[in-house]
């Protein structure tokens, strides 16, 4: 029987061996940091989230990568999104059910 990744030591959670799980959350984009307007999806009311995709993953995920192709400007939410964090684990937890 395989081991639910959540319960793997800190040391053996890395983005490296991740499917992005992360890149499928809904990310809000509060501040300005530069994203293109490409990948940004405004609602009704104005508010601007990262635009999906319908396998679920944020549009500017590199689907052969699976990095980020706008690193430098990536939102606010995704760079204090930690590794290894409890939300993190959440995300691979769900991956993998
Ligand atoms: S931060 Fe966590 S959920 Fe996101 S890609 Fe890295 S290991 Fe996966
Ligand atoms: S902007 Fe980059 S890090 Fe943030 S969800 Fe999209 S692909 Fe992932």
């Amino acid at each position: 029987m395989s081991i639910p990744v959540t319960y793997l030591p800190e040391s053996e959670i890395s983005c490296s061996s991740c499917q992005a799980c992360c890149c499928k959350l809904e990310v809000m984009l509060i501040t300005d940091t530069g994203v293109p307007k490409e990948y940004i999806k405004t609602d009704r009311w104005g508010a601007e989230t990262m635009k999906r995709l319908d396998d679920g993953w944020c549009s500017a995920l590199d689907r052969g990568t699976l990095m980020c192709t706008i690193y430098e400007n990536r939102p606010w939410i995704c760079r204090e999104f930690e590794m290894g964090s409890a939300e993190c684990k959440t995300e691979r937890l769900t991956e993998v059910q």
